[in-house]
């Protein structure tokens, strides 16, 4: 037999362990702390869990009346946890608004820029705008009679040998070999515009050209043209000189130093060639301008009138001019680059300069 003295001490650690508990609770102060009391007590091998094992050591008679004691105890302890536990989180999470601080300056998201060709591209377009230049666009994969023939570069002209043209394979069709091309000149779209509409003209065409180059600091297999024509009746070769004179200047700064120099394209009667003082050695000379001091920059000239012909327009009655601005050495020379290849390359630390 158990002696009584049992159940007293049983009933006597019950309640001490509630109130030790209940002490312990009330003074956690925190969600992890407050864990730590919840095994200690309520664990696995917690003081009460352990406690209420030992009741079934005692007497018979005497369990229902110690469990019950058992239980409240349980019960108040479960309950005073999850009150805690409630006051704990409201205080965490008020913490944490007060931490929000709405007036600090925002994070800034990384975002690029226009590219400098697109930039100095979009320059080109809006000075040309303003004197009533329409722009328009073309495709890229041309013909040859747009390309050469209306331009009056009829097959086998010598001058097609200094145009490296790109062909497409056409052998499995029925177009004629070398009759399908990449255009090697914005200029193929005169042809196009000329046909379709009468003068007055005032036309740009910014595009992308390719040819069968070597490249080289100066000179790429794929490049940027703005080609431009202006056709009415009384266009003169002064109009040409005026128009670059103004474009040039407001595009690279009113002290930009020109010259002009005749030439021979097939497809200007008389033809000019314009240079521009180097931007990058000031005419001392360097590799990007083979050391002349200047670069050219726009082969232009008077409209051929056969160019005029060939899309239906009288010579006797219409003039016109034409020019195609090299639009990557533009923009080379705006920004000092030495090398046109640093326009297609894709690093991050040269285009962020810009
Ligand atoms: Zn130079």
């Amino acid at each position: 037999m158990t002696p009584p003295r049992w159940t007293e001490l049983m009933e006597e650690v019950l309640i001490g362990i509630k109130n030790s508990a209940l002490t312990l609770i009330l003074e956690s102060e925190d969600l992890k702390a407050l864990e730590e009391v919840k095994l200690q007590f309520l664990g696995r091998s917690g003081r009460l869990t352990i406690a209420i094992k030992n009741i079934a050591k005692l007497p018979i008679q005497k369990r229902p009346e110690v469990g019950q004691l058992a239980n409240e105890v349980k019960k108040t302890i479960e309950e005073t946890i999850t009150e805690q536990e409630l006051k704990l989180k409201n205080l965490e999470s008020n913490k944490r608004k007060e931490q929000i601080d709405i007036t600090a300056p925002g994070i800034k998201p990384r975002i690029g820029h226009l590219h400098p060709m697109t930039q100095v591209l979009y320059d080109v377009v809006d000075v040309f705008k303003g004197i009533g230049f329409q722009p328009c666009d073309g495709p890229e994969i041309e013909t040859d009679y747009y390309n050469f023939e209306v331009l009056n570069i009829p097959k086998n002209h010598p001058a097609r040998d200094t145009q490296q043209t790109l062909y497409l394979d056409t052998r499995n069709t029925k177009i004629t070999p070398g009759e399908i091309i990449l255009r090697t000149q914005t200029s193929a779209m005169q042809g196009r515009v000329m046909e379709k509409a009468n003068p007055p003209l005032r036309v740009i065409v910014p595009g992308k050209n390719f040819r069968y180059e070597q490249v080289d600091a100066s000179h790429g297999f794929e490049f940027w043209q703005v080609e431009g024509f202006f056709v009415d009746t009384h266009v003169r070769l002064t109009d040409l000189f005026g128009t670059i004179d103004y474009v040039l200047k407001k595009l690279m700064g009113e002290k930009t130093k020109l010259k002009f120099a005749t030439t021979n394209f097939p497809f200007v009667e008389p033809g000019v060639d314009t240079y521009m003082e180097c931007s990058v050695c000031k005419r001392k000379g360097c590799s990007f301008c083979k050391q002349s001091g200047w670069s050219e920059i726009m082969p232009a000239g008077m409209i051929h009138p056969n160019v005029l012909k060939a899309v239906g327009y009288d010579p006797n009655k219409f003039s016109g001019f034409a020019f195609a601005i090299g639009l990557s050495r533009l923009v080379t020379l705006r920004y000092q680059m030495d090398d046109l290849r640093l326009l297609t390359n894709p690093d991050l630390r040269i285009l962020e300069q810009f």
